[in-house]
């Protein structure tokens, strides 16, 4: 596997695929991976000559300083884990390489899917994924660039970006990694106490509980027993069922939908979300 820092080097690299016809295909992460990322890596590998995995920690997209300052770094074991992937490159650019000028996050409009849920909860948060995820494909200009369902709201948003600036790259979503107990595969997992992570694992039941009544009972009624499950478990933020492509309220029950859900398990905060309909 290719290590590289700067964007320059990166460019001098893939020029050999690139000049050959190779497909590029491209994984963004913020590091601490786990198998839900090596599963993108993996996907990206089964559809392309060549792969590149980028780890860069965002600034831009950390609306709280003190997340961004404990967000896990497991710099080694990552390495490794991708080697053994049989991933081609590891760019791991320093804030510097990314943001030469300040960071600057340029204003887009994502449309309304931007405000809402995430966008309302962590304010700022998406102009910067969208900056830094507009930056990163600028310096891989992939051929394909892999996303995880896990973050549903953000796979919207990259697909809005990708529409608005008309980038010519294939988006492809791919399937959430779960633990044996249902709980997603996430880096911010790694901060829960033995404690937590048992209590976490109320996230993906109420989901499931969710999407297996989901044809049988009224949403307000899931909602109201959903939200039940997860009192004095989880301090939840929002437990939602809405438009599984708009993220708006529903118009009838034969719509599309996706049950969303954002809360904290002690200063750890874990999204997740299930589509109930096929
Ligand atoms: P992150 O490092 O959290 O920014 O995630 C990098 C990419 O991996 C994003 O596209 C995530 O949606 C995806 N991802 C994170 N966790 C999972 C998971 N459990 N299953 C599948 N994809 C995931």
């Amino acid at each position: 596997m290719y290590l590289t820092k700067t964007i320059t080097d990166l460019q001098q690299h893939l020029q050999v695929a690139v000049k050959k016809g190779a497909n590029i295909g491209f994984v963004p992460t913020m590091g601490a991976l786990h198998q839900g990322h090596i599963s993108l890596i993996k996907r990206a590998l089964s559809e392309n000559e060549y792969v590149v995995c980028s780890i860069f920690v965002n600034p831009t997209q950390f609306n709280q300083a003190t997340d961004l300052e404990t967000y896990p770094k497991t710099p080694a074991a990552d390495v490794m884990l991708l080697a053994a992937s049989g991933n081609h490159v590891l760019f791991h650019p320093d804030v510097s390489d990314i943001y030469p000028n300040g960071m600057q996050v340029k204003p887009r409009n994502l449309g309304p899917v931007s405000t809402i849920f995430e966008g309302a909860f962590r304010p700022g948060h998406f102009d910067g994924v969208a900056e830094v995820v507009s930056r990163l494909f600028n310096a891989v200009k992939p051929t394909k660039a892999y996303f995880g369902l896990k973050d549903y709201q953000q796979c919207m948003i990259i697909k809005a970006l990708v529409e608005l600036e008309n980038i010519p790259i294939s988006l492809v979503f791919c399937p959430t990694q779960r633990e044996n107990d249902g709980l997603a595969m996430s880096s911010r997992n790694r901060r829960l106490s033995a404690e937590q992570r048992k209590t976490a694992a109320i996230i993906p039941q109420t989901l499931a509980f969710i999407r297996a009544n989901y044809s049988y009972y009224k949403k307000d009624e899931l909602l109201l027993a959903g939200r039940e499950m997860l009192l004095g478990q989880l301090q939840t933020e929002y437990l939602d069922i809405v438009h599984a492509h708009t993220l708006q309220p529903l118009d009838s029950a034969s719509d599309p939908a996706v049950a969303l859900f954002a809360g904290r398990c002690g200063e750890v905060r874990l999204i997740d979300n299930m589509l109930l309909t096929e």
